[in-house]
């Protein structure tokens, strides 16, 4: 440190080192200071005020909205005297940063302050709204949790033998249920923690007690890839067996994760069954997440470093690669993947410093399991809208919240821009509209040109007019029904339940309408015996009585909408991967699907792999 900056503390917060200084604004003129000394400690670092020399928060307010141009949109400033950090919520957070981060310093040389920035939501969302202002109710305890974390990935090495493993919890010769366990003589990660529906009668929750193994304790970090349920629901619960410590992920996967759980919450408590944990449990795993960008290395614990790369399949979804000892071991787990650009996400990322070990999702392994190109798909379901448009018919589209329905909002808003079908109304319901402001907060984690479309041009295809989110109940849904041509986009996606169930009974009947089926639809679900054929569905009718109800309605589907990446995908993400890796697991898919694409890739890439079953352990070295 130079002599003339004072350092009057240093502090662990998770994986970061906290720098407080007396004389921060010497410390932002210091432009290169910050950087050295990460590069030299090996630690991401921060710098904020000693609170004995902060300004006051009316004198730094109007310091910083001098400093932030007009245009950034500053929606709110909240002052936390107790760090010194201030939090500049804007419509426009690149124009609070600046370039390379000069607007930041600008604001830290004039007021003092540590200031940090978050997007105000294009579109109101109650869940990010919800967790910001839960987390600010609950700093005082995330400080200490955080502190506890960063001295714990801080601990002195114990042990001084050499081996990593990983063994397999769930997800394996099925799909659903991903959960797995990574460990080293020094530490124990959990990666995801899912449910796999309908398995409510086997073992139950199989990965929480085989994961926490001699006690919650033995676990030192969650990292979780993505908010689908397969991959979080028991996440919380987590907690509720006594752990404590920090999860990863990114920012868009919290924020998703909280939304899904605690609809999970609630179906459960509509179809009558207890679930295994109540919100409070949601609460304790939101505040205990610790949220990382795409590329950011970070130490999770003294012999593991983590990084994220873009996965391709859902908002935020992570590649997650492990570098374990110093240049000993790496391993990187792909979660769900999806290999091509899509609409919505750029292809998943498979480049990387080192990997010896790749755990790779197997959804579409199978050896026939080739989707149907997204162009000839589009096409098809444009054409499939536009007769029943023709015919004066209603087109109403079972569709997950997450993912398939803001794809097919791009789809429709395009089409419609270029005339390709007539620009109607697009009505969407359920978790859908909420969903979407999640997917419009965090444009950073969208494919390239349609953040940049978001960004610089003020083109946000999901503030386009014709779409509407039904709020209004079943009211507004009849009179949708008995009003003008249209799109309904409306959960649950499989037809299990959820507000496509009203939409079957006011627009089935009708031979005019249109019922398109755009996702997988699992053996079972009403959404397959539907699409198999089949014209009268029961519906809960009034008094407890169950009444039948006659589906008139033209069916049909249109496949190739998938985030997962096909066999095809699967095998490029391998073939191009850099560097090959030496052995694969083969894992998050069926039987034949796993073996499949494991004696596939032996074959052609001559590397060793596995289709593992459920608690198997692989040791590595
Ligand atoms: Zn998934």
């Amino acid at each position: 440190m130079p002599p003339d900056i004072s350092v009057t503390e240093v502090k662990y917060e998770g994986p970061e080192l906290v720098v407080y200084t007396r004389d921060p604004k010497k410390f932002a003129e210091n432009g290169d200071l910050i950087r050295r000394l990460a590069s030299q400690l090996r630690k991401r670092i921060t710098v904020r005020p000693d609170p004995d020399v902060l300004s006051p928060p009316r004198e730094a307010r109007g310091e910083i909205m001098d400093v932030v141009p007009e245009d950034a949109g500053v929606t709110d400033l909240d002052f936390h005297e107790d760090t010194g950090e201030v939090v500049i919520e804007a419509s426009k957070p690149g124009m609070v940063i600046g370039r390379h981060g000069s607007t930041l310093r600008e604001i830290t040389q004039r007021a003092g302050w540590t200031p940090e920035v978050v997007r105000t939501p294009p579109i109101e969302s109650s869940t990010v709204r919800n967790v910001r202002n839960f987390l600010k109710t609950e700093r005082d305890d995330r400080r200490d949790i955080l502190e506890k974390v960063g001295r714990q990935i801080h601990r002195e090495e114990m042990s001084d033998d050499e081996y990593v493993r990983i063994t397999t919890l769930g997800c394996c010769r099925e799909v659903g249920r991903a959960s797995f366990i990574l460990s080293t003589p020094e530490t124990r990660i959990l990666i995801d923690c899912g449910d796999k529906p309908g398995s409510e009668d086997e073992v139950p929750y199989l990965q929480v007690s085989e994961a926490l193994g001699a006690g919650a304790n033995t676990i030192d970090a969650v990292v979780l890839t993505h908010a689908h349920l397969d991959h979080s629901a028991f996440i919380p619960l987590l907690f509720k067996y006594g752990y404590d410590g920090p999860i990863y992920c990114t920012e868009p996967t919290r924020d998703l994760m909280g939304l899904l759980t605690l609809d999970y919450l609630d179906v459960a408590a509509k179809e009558g069954r207890t679930p295994p944990y109540d919100s409070e449990m949601v609460r304790e795993a939101i505040k205990h997440c610790i949220t990382l960008d795409y590329g950011d290395v970070t130490d999770i614990a003294p012999d593991v470093k983590l990084t994220f790369h873009n996965a391709g399949h859902i908002l935020g979804s992570a590649v997650t690669h492990f570098h374990i000892g110093d240049g000993l071991y790496n391993v990187a787990f792909s979660g769900d993947i999806h290999y091509e650009d899509t609409r919505l996400f750029n292809g998943a990322v498979n480049d990387f410093p080192r990997v010896e070990t790749l755990v790779l999702e197997s959804t579409y392994g199978g050896r026939n399991d080739y989707q149907t190109d997204q162009e000839d798909s589009e096409r098809k379901l444009l054409e499939v809208i536009n007769e029943a448009y023709e015919r004066g018919g209603k087109v109403v589209i079972p569709a997950f919240a997450v993912g398939r329905s803001q794809e097919l909002m791009l789809v429709l808003e395009e089409a419609m821009r270029n005339d390709k079908i007539p620009t109607m109304p697009i009505h969407l319901d359920g978790m859908i509209w909420e969903a979407t402001a999640i997917h419009t907060t965090y444009p950073e984690y969208l494919r390239d040109d349609l953040r940049d479309r978001i960004f610089h041009d003020d083109e946000n295809p999901f503030l386009a007019e014709q779409f509407n989110h039904i709020d209004g109940g079943e009211e507004e849904r009849m009179d949708v029904a008995e009003g003008e041509e249209c799109i309904v986009l409306s959960t649950s996606g499989m037809v299990t339940g959820g507000p496509i169930m009203s939409w079957l009974e006011h627009l089935g009947p009708q031979e005019d309408n249109q019922m398109i089926f755009v996702g997988y639809q699992a053996q079972g679900t009403m959404g397959r015996r539907i699409q198999s054929g089949w014209d009268e569905i029961p519906v809960g009718g009034s008094g407890g009585r169950t009444q039948h109800l006659q589906l008139n309605m033209d069916v049909e589907t249109v496949d190739g909408f998938s985030g997962h990446a096909d066999r095809q995908g699967l095998e490029n993400f391998v073939r191009t991967m850099n560097p090959r890796p030496e052995k694969v697991l083969c894992v998050h898919g069926d039987e034949r699907s796993t073996q499949d694409l494991s004696s596939a890739l032996y074959h052609d890439y001559n590397m060793r792999t596995f289709a593992p079953k459920n608690l198997e352990t692989f040791r590595f070295l």
